[in-house]
């Protein structure tokens, strides 16, 4: 086992949960602190108060993986007088970083918004609205025949060639290559100034555009040439779709009452507020952790019956009534299942890669709100 820094902490949550991921403008990343110290316990949590820094303190912690940014617009001074003040500073004085997944964190496979439609137990989950795909790229190289079978494979090995539920998928096209070799150069086949010809192949794959530096290693390492031939671009078609807020269906359709009751238990909230008819059956549900206000026409347009979403305003409520969604809030302190759901994936991801550190889910509630 090894003890980890905190980039290679980063680096490993981020393998999961890319930045790339996040919507635009987001603030997400290291907001408080420096990665370069060893880090022995993470605190995963919502929300990052006075209380929270304390917690991560007398658990030993070195770093906090927070869901809501700490600075999320910027700061305009920074007063160790006020509430927020004062846990900047907490966290400088015993040297604890803050670092922030929102976003990307919502849309991640698995991430906040997987975690709340499971706790929902939807099925045939899909995402609500997609936000994140990559272009795909396509490599065409030209290799002497006799090697074209290895190059081939070894990009397949190296993830080239996928397509659904396919792999090493390549196209070759056969043709004469040719070149003269001239003073500096250094050929494996040909001699100086003399034209070379011979059988070559046409290696044409496509990948997603993240891979773009790994592919081209590869085809370096085994293509025999001094100077490689390929072409490179980038295609209009894309690959690896993720999406914000998800979408399933229940295993029974019920009444709008009786799933909003179910919900309360699943989420476990002492309260939801409803838009919508009592008795309104509810087969297809969308659910999108936080404040979901803006999707209510994108939950209509992908046919839910309701959409569950944190912050509800009144005007948004009228306008679903009006859509004829019905809509349950269950309050934005739900998204708090990620602190479990985070530190269970992240333990396993550091067991897998031998790092001895442990994520603990924070055991204080966030939550500013009580029913009366
Ligand atoms: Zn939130």
């Amino acid at each position: 086992m090894k003890i980890a820094n905190g980039h290679e902490l980063i680096q490993l949550f981020e393998s999961w949960s890319p930045k790339s991921f996040a919507l635009k403008d987001d603030p997400i990343g290291l907001h408080i602190g420096q990665l370069n110290s060893q880090v022995q316990n993470v605190l995963v949590t919502l929300d990052v108060t006075l209380d929270v820094v304390q917690e991560a303190i007398d658990q030993n912690c070195q770093l906090i993986l927070a869901h809501h940014p700490p600075i999320y617009r910027p700061l305009k001074n920074l007063r160790t007088d006020t509430p927020s003040g004062k846990m900047f500073s907490l966290c400088i004085k015993h040297d604890i970083a803050v670092y922030a997944a929102h976003t990307n964190l919502d849309v991640a496979p698995g991430g906040v918004n997987d975690l709340l439609a499971e706790a929902l137990e939807l099925q045939q989950i899909k995402f609500l609205d997609e936000t994140y795909a990559e272009p795909l790229m396509k490599l065409a190289v030209y290799v002497p025949s006799i090697h074209a079978k290895e190059l081939r494979k070894q990009l397949g090995v190296v993830g080239a060639g996928q397509i659904g539920n396919y792999d090493s998928c390549s196209f070759s096209s056969s043709g004469t290559g040719r070149f003269k070799p001239l003073v500096g150069s250094n050929p494996v086949i040909g001699s100086l100034n003399s034209l070379e010809e011979l059988e070559e192949e046409k290696v044409e794959v496509v990948f997603a555009s993240s891979m773009k530096s790994k592919i081209l290693k590869t085809m370096y390492a085994i293509h025999p040439y001094e100077e490689v031939a390929f072409d490179l671009w980038t295609l209009e078609s894309k690959t690896g779709q993720q999406g914000i807020g998800r979408v399933g269906f229940l295993q029974q359709p019920m009444s709008l009452d009786l799933f909003a009751e179910k919900v309360k238990q699943q989420l476990n909230v002492p309260f939801v507020r409803v838009v919508g008819e009592a008795t309104t059956i509810i087969r297809k549900v969308a659910v999108l952790g936080g404040d979901g206000n803006k999707y209510i026409n994108t939950a209509k347009r992908a046919g839910a019956d309701v959409l569950i979403t944190g912050d509800l305003y009144f005007h948004v409520a009228q306008d679903a009534q009006a859509l004829g969604l019905s809509v349950i809030d269950p309050g934005h302190h739900v998204e708090s299942i990620m602190k479990i759901g985070v530190s269970e994936k992240m333990n396993k991801m550091c067991e897998e890669k031998k790092y001895a550190c442990t994520f603990i889910a924070s055991k204080i509630s966030t939550e500013p709100f009580r029913q009366l």
